[in-house]
Order: structure tokens, then sequence, then C-alpha cells
């Protein structure tokens, strides 16, 4: 993968393998996926926000949070301006690719089959995600 966008917070790849863990790393930082129903977060039902690993930005709420069935944590709507998009043509297929908008680093993919009131499916590794459940 070659890019030139810049993210406000921007490490080295010897930086973010110091601060991530080997999984997470891939994830974040090499596009990988996560297998399906390993993730505690798909079956976190607190109420609470979910940050980026990488840089601890809020991405999404619990309120947008839905069983999916995939076995990834899913979302019908991201925190306003958290994360960003880009299309995604590799295994020849044509995906929306999601990553944080704050770091740069990689979190899933967007599909069109949510429910309302978007009818987007944020598909996420909950590995490159960190639960911090809400007070009280
Ligand atoms: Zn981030």
């Amino acid at each position: 993968m070659s890019t030139t966008e810049t993210f406000p917070v921007q490490k080295t790849e010897e930086e973010w393998r110091a601060i991530l863990s080997p999984e997470a790393y891939r994830v974040l930082r090499r596009h990988g996926t996560e297998r399906a129903g390993t993730s505690p977060l798909d079956r976190e039902k607190r109420a609470g926000v979910f940050a980026c690993a990488g840089c601890g930005a809020a991405l999404f709420t619990s309120e947008a949070k839905f069983d999916s069935g995939t076995g990834w944590p899913s979302f019908f709507r991201p925190i306003e301006g958290a994360v960003a998009t880009r299309e995604d043509r590799s295994f020849f297929m044509r995906r929306t690719e999601v990553h944080c908008a704050t770091c740069g680093g990689h979190l899933g993919h967007v599909f069109p089959d949510g429910p309302a009131p978007t009818g987007l499916r944020y598909c996420m590794n909950g590995v490159a995600l960190a639960f911090m459940p809400r007070e009280g």
C-alpha cells in the first residue's frame, strides 16, 4: 500500500510496533483482518466509547453498535469526523476501507447493508479498538 496522506498522529513503523500488540499492529498498520468471532468487543454490551487502539481517538459510541452476526464488532455510525474511508480494490473486490482519521490506522470496512437510520454497517476489527466503559 502506498499513501501520501498525512494524519495528525504520525509515527514510524518502529514506533507503532513498540506500542501495539503484534495482532493490533498487523491489523492497524498492515491492513490485516482478525479472525471472526475472536474479539471480546463483538460481545461488549456496556455503554461507553470505542476508541482507536493506535492513538486513542474516540471513534464509535455504544449507542451506534449493533449485533451484525458477522463475528466482528459492528456499528451503524461513527462519531462525526472520527473515521475516513477510501476505496479498496484488493482481493478483486470493490470495498470501502475505513481508517482512523487521526492516525490513519486501518479499522475495517463499511458496507451498505446496515440497519436504520444510516443503512451502513461499519465492520470493525475489535483488536483495532479499545473500549472505555462510561462511568455510572
Ligand atoms: Zn487512530
